[in-house]
């Protein structure tokens, strides 16, 4: 899987760093950072809940 954020969505709420903190961080001006670009399938649980719980619909996921 490929992680892609809408920079334009985010509004750095930071759910997604707290779901998947390997993979996602808050970086200055409260935009995130995607640490981890393809993680593997033992972070996929919780990047699919960063997924779902992010208030703005900002990450979506591609399939490899
Ligand atoms: S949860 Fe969504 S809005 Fe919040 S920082 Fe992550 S991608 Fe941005």
């Amino acid at each position: 899987m490929r992680i892609v954020i809408d920079d334009d969505l985010c509004q750095g709420h930071g759910v997604c760093e707290s779901e998947a903190p390997e993979v996602f961080e808050l970086g200055k001006g409260h935009l995130v950072t995607v640490l981890d670009q393809s993680p593997g399938d033992s972070q996929r649980s919780a990047v699919e809940a960063a997924v779902r719980f992010c208030p703005t619909h900002a990450i979506r996921l591609e399939e490899d």
